[in-house]
């Protein structure tokens, strides 16, 4: 058999895959398994920051893997702690909670403020805000934060305590709080799997207030847009705000699975010994991997994404199928007037790599691409939107 009828008969069939194999990359490059190249724009959904089979992240992970690749958490490893102690430090928040996926981050942190409310106020200060058309996993609790109802269907019953307010209408996060005993608010500053839409600024900026005025934890999640993505570490920096709570996940770990939960001050010490854990959460491999990467996120490479985003922006905006870009930095979204999962499949026939999100195209390219690769990719895209 083929890897494609393998696939069919012996894996589950979660996964609307395009109809192809990759069998090897490197950089912004991948081939198939008959020998033919792409231009990487998806970054295997923004993961790869520098791009398939960095060298710096491999030497990382391959020395790590030579002395001890796993010890479990009841014991203490350099490459863990030397992680936290630069997220800490590039962040000004206090301590971490290493687990391995996006979704867990954010479990860690519906659990983390659900029990700074526990403890401060007693039972029932429980119901976290989300806004419609967010994704922050596919776990139950994390499948119930999502404010879409898609999502809802099927696997009930879910966690309780999730309201959904509208994105970018202030009024109705404090409508919420009003009827309800709010302990966090969880929002993506651009909403990815939702259709790449980044929230006003002075939207984000009122619920920052009033989260702060009413002891509501506000949680940031970052799993995609972190690490470099939008054109800064986390792209909650660019709206000067302090969140109690972040997530993040995918770009991290730079190819190998991690997932880090970051807590401000307020909320350093609510998780203490047996309230939380994780197996391999923060394994001393992943974190190797994680430090080299984390290491590189500096502002010169936040000028260079915001050049290429730039660059990409205006070699697409006019193009007649376009009717918008949204999104910051290296994630953007493109709104077509044809049906995007179609495009994509017909980029992948002219060898460049992109995703969708609901009906846009979504391009999520290495940080470090180079300025070749991303202008053959881009001209592409162009010859299949034009
Ligand atoms: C991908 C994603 C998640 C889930 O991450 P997993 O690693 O797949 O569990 C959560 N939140 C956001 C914003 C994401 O983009």
């Amino acid at each position: 058999m083929d890897i494609k009828e393998l696939d069919s008969k012996y894996i589950a069939n979660t996964y609307g895959r395009f109809d192809l194999t990759f069998v090897s990359g490197s950089g912004s490059l991948l081939y198939d398994d008959k020998g033919r190249k792409y231009i990487d724009l998806g970054t295997g959904i923004a993961v790869n920051v520098f791009g398939v089979a960095d060298p710096e992240w491999k030497k990382a992970v391959s020395e790590q893997l030579d002395v001890l690749p796993h010890t479990s958490n009841l014991f203490y490893t350099k490459p863990q702690a030397e992680l936290a102690q630069l997220l800490c430090e590039k962040t000004g928040l206090s301590k971490v909670f290493f687990s391995n996926s996006g979704a867990e981050a954010n479990e860690c942190a519906i659990k983390t403020a659900r029990k700074y409310s526990s403890d401060k106020y007693g039972d029932g200060r429980n119901v976290i805000i989300t806004l419609k058309n967010s994704f922050h996993g596919r776990t139950l609790a994390t499948l119930a934060a999502t404010g879409q109802d898609s999502f809802h269907k099927d696997f009930g019953p879910f966690p309780e305590g999730f309201v959904y307010a509208d994105a970018n209408d202030f009024s109705s996060v404090q409508k919420l709080a009003g009827e309800n005993n709010v302990c966090a608010v969880m929002m993506e500053i651009v909403q990815g799997e939702g259709g790449v839409n980044a929230l006003e600024n002075e939207f984000v900026k009122s619920v920052a207030d009033f989260a702060a005025e009413n002891d509501i934890l506000l949680i940031i999640d970052e799993v995609q847009t972190g690490n470099g993505r939008c054109g800064s570490l986390y792209a909650y920096m660019k709206y000067n705000i302090s969140p109690d709570i972040v997530t993040t996940a995918k770009g991290l770990g730079g190819g190998l699975p991690i997932g880090a939960t970051l807590l401000s001050a307020k909320c350093e010490n609510v998780l203490t010994a047996g309230s939380h854990g994780s197996t391999f959460g923060g394994n001393p491999v992943v974190a190797a991997g994680a430090l080299s990467i984390l290491k590189r996120l500096d502002d010169s490479l936040f000028s260079e994404v915001e050049k290429k985003s730039e660059y990409i922006r205006s070699e697409l905006t006019n193009l007649p199928c376009v009717r918008s870009i949204s999104g910051m930095g290296l994630m953007l979204g493109i709104e077509v007037d044809k049906d995007a999962k179609q495009l994509a499949v017909e980029c992948l026939k002219n060898g460049v790599v992109v995703l969708t999100a609901k009906n846009k195209l979504r391009l999520l390219p290495a940080l470090n691409i180079s300025w070749d690769d991303l202008k053959t990719g881009i001209t592409l895209l162009k010859q299949v939107l034009s």
